[in-house]
């Protein structure tokens, strides 16, 4: 049933400074509102916790794509339209704006927000995985400071993340060096559009010298968090792509991800899926 609305306040204040004084305030009463696009489903389905909310959308400084010669930096409100539309993120992070053009409808992708993406910590998101895969770094920002997480390190647990109430996302940083990478980006769901993902399988990798290099491996869908498998990663770095590090590396992962069965999917289905899209990420790496 909806939420009764008079019951809940959002206030715009005009500026970063006065947002980071409201959240600074009243020990994490006020929450983040940026495009709405997870927390409206809550209030529509009378789940919204929270009272008290802080409108995000109008603050530039939460806005743009900034290129330098080592990173791409997203603004937390950067759209998947804007993620989409931009040609450096084409041509240097294609994973990050196919999963822009999987999530949702336009709708969605014209309103939803990466940042609230990431801090919504949803397990099924489908940006996480091609962030993680591109070892993207987060920037938070305080009344008393900014610091810089890396994303690997975020999640801690389900819907549990290393920010604290009175930080923002401000953006997401993307390291440029994605000369000679190949990626492989895959969305596992009941339907091409508009379906939440049973798996979601991002990865990295390059071969030199007939060895795997820089590889990098993502996923969602099969743990409480969206996560990096840095075991599967290390069993597979510097060893020549056969049939015996291929093994290894499933292996590995099995013994990684965690997948349950539920509502969408059952653990032997994505656990089995899992499996097949590494040994096809790997087969495209050779
Ligand atoms: C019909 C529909 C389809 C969808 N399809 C998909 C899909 O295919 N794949 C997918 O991954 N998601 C999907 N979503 C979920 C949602 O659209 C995304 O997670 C979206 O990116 C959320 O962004 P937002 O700006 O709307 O977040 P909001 O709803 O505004 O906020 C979400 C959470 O993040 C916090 N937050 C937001 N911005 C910040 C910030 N800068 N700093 C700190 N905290 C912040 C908020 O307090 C809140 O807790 C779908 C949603 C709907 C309704």
């Amino acid at each position: 049933m909806r939420a009764y609305v008079p019951s809940y306040r959002l206030i715009s204040p005009p500026s970063l400074g006065e947002t980071l004084d409201v959240l600074s305030q009243d020990n994490g009463a006020w929450k983040p509102f940026a495009g709405g696009t997870d927390l409206m489903v809550l209030l529509e389905a009378g789940k919204l916790p929270h009272k008290n909310y802080v409108n995000i959308w109008n603050l530039e400084e939460l806005r743009g794509i900034e290129v330098t010669d080592s990173h791409v930096t997203l603004g937390a409100l950067t759209t998947y339209t804007e993620v989409q539309a931009h040609p450096v993120l084409q041509k240097e992070f294609p994973m990050l704006c196919q999963a822009a053009r999987e999530t949702g409808g336009i709708a969605i992708q014209n309103r939803g927000t990466l940042g609230g993406n990431v801090v919504n910590a949803s397990p099924a998101a489908d940006s996480p995985p091609a962030l993680l895969a591109y070892d993207a770094e987060l920037e938070l920002i305080s009344k008393t400071g900014e610091r810089r997480v890396a994303y690997s390190s975020f999640h801690r647990g389900y819907k549990q993340m290393d920010i604290r109430p009175d930080e923002l996302l401000r953006a997401i940083r993307l390291p440029r060096n994605s000369n000679g990478i190949s990626h492989y980006y895959r969305k596992v769901g009941t339907r091409k559009a508009q379906a939440i993902s049973k798996v979601c399988f991002a990865a990295i990798g390059q071969t030199q010298n007939g060895q795997i290099a820089n590889v990098r491996i993502a996923l969602g869908s099969v743990a409480p968090i969206p996560l990096r498998c840095a075991k599967t990663e290390a069993a597979l770095l510097g060893q020549i792509n056969n049939p015996v590090t291929v093994s290894k590396a499933k292996t590995l992962l099995t013994a990684e991800i965690s997948p349950i069965s539920d509502i969408r999917s059952t653990r032997d289905y994505r656990l089995q899926v899992s499996l097949n899209l590494l040994e096809d990420f790997l087969s495209q790496l050779a």
